[in-house]
């Protein structure tokens, strides 16, 4: 189907801007079902691109080709992810790291889908309705790549509830419980089938790598948030001793787990299943000061007292965590949070140590590493902001 687009918005689909927006349409209340292919036409008749249409958080679609030659077939879809696939290889030493990401959506060509390869096994990440109208496509791409072992899926776009419910396999071998998969020498245990997340982020490696690098056996480290405690794994292997802080139970299992794994006495590290927000009294209380504190939130979280989001509460837990960072060290602040970005973000810490009354020096920026690429005229998806901030 056509859709023509306003006179003041085509120059966005000109320069090349992916997203496909409803706002932008001469008809906005138009009926287009997901998954159609849809033509974007200036007043004029020019052809400004083709793409699908498929609503996401982030918009209404994504554009695919701006060739007006190119039809949107299984041949694009295998071509793309082809691309893709080879763009990876010598990225990563498979002896040391088996676990990436092998298509990064608009980053990679086609937006509203992710593919994460674990140890051969390859996890689709569908963000639309309208994406998953060309599941058949992309499986089919993705068969012809050597090395695969199985595909799980995850639909993204479904409430949390349904998302418990979903059967993740789709083809191939069915993933061991759990999936052991590499990250710099490193092993992450991996779930493909048990909710919407596998246990680890691969975003954060050339974080957690750094992270590994600034540790040694005298260095403490309190983790927050830490999920299965993969920064904690990194700084253990340095032999610092970590402190793990997350609110959900299974953390702890998960935790000593990935200790385990690596050769890593689960003995000499806390792990504590708490509220962070708790945690920071308890030690403030108890005047406790880390040579790192790690602060990696979710961008939303609901727990029994209060919701929590990053936009409202960053400020408040970057003050506590500059409090449980010993002079001379260094706090990491982390968020995936798109609706800010890193200029806004460094705000945040600025506003943070004025109000603790406290010098800082920035030591490290990281954002989405080389595995996850963004799209040039789509810099919104470089969500990932991570800083190392020396405490003076
Ligand atoms: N930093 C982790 C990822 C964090 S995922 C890593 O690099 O692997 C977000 C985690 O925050 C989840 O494990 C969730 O259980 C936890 N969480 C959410 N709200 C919390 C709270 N108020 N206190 C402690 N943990 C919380």
């Amino acid at each position: 189907m056509k859709v023509i687009i306003k006179k003041r918005d085509v120059s966005q689909y000109k320069k090349g801007c992916p997203l496909i927006e409803r706002k932008t349409f001469v008809a906005s209340a138009c009926a287009i079902q997901e998954g159609e292919i849809i033509e974007l036409v200036s007043e004029e008749g020019q052809f400004l691109g083709r793409g699908y249409y498929g609503v996401q958080n982030k918009g209404h679609g994504w554009v695919l080709t701006q060739d007006i030659k190119q039809p949107i077939d299984g041949a694009f879809f295998e071509t793309v992810l082809w691309a893709s696939h080879k763009k990876r290889q010598g990225m990563f030493d498979p002896a040391l790291t088996n676990g990436y990401r092998m298509f990064n959506g608009e980053g990679d060509g086609i937006g509203g889908v992710t593919i994460d390869v674990y140890n051969g096994f390859y996890m689709i990440q569908w963000y639309s309705e309208g994406i998953y109208a060309f599941r058949q496509h992309i499986l089919q791409g993705l068969k012809k790549i050597p090395g695969l072992r199985g595909i799980y899926e995850k639909k993204r776009y479904k409430t949390a509830e349904q998302m418990h419910q979903t059967n993740d396999y789709v083809l191939g071998e069915i993933a061991p419980e759990p999936l052991l998969v590499k990250e710099n020498g490193v092993t992450f245990a991996a779930y493909l089938n048990d909710g919407p997340m596998v246990g680890f982020f691969l975003d954060q490696r050339d974080v957690r790598e750094k992270l590994a690098s600034i540790c040694n056996e005298k260095t403490t480290v309190l983790n927050t948030f830490s999920y299965t405690g993969a920064f904690s794994i990194f700084a253990g292997k340095s032999e610092s001793h970590t402190t793990s802080v997350d609110l959900a139970k299974r953390s702890l299992i998960r935790t000593e787990e990935h200790f385990r794994l690596n050769n890593i006495d689960p003995e000499g590290h806390k792990i504590i299943v708490d509220d962070v927000f708790q945690y920071f009294k308890y030690a403030r209380r108890k005047e406790k000061v880390f040579d790192i504190v790690i602060l990696d939130p979710p961008s939303f979280a609901r727990t029994k007292k209060k919701t929590f989001s990053v936009a409202k509460d960053y400020v408040a837990l970057l003050d506590e965590a500059i409090a449980r960072t010993k002079k001379g060290g260094t706090l990491i602040a982390s968020t995936n949070y798109s609706g800010f970005d890193m200029k806004k973000f460094k705000k945040y810490i600025r506003a943070a140590f004025q109000q603790a009354n406290t010098e800082y020096k920035i030591q490290e920026m990281y954002t989405l590493p080389e595995d996850f690429p963004v799209h040039p005229q789509y810099p919104e998806g470089n969500y990932l902001k991570v800083v190392f901030i020396q405490k003076i």
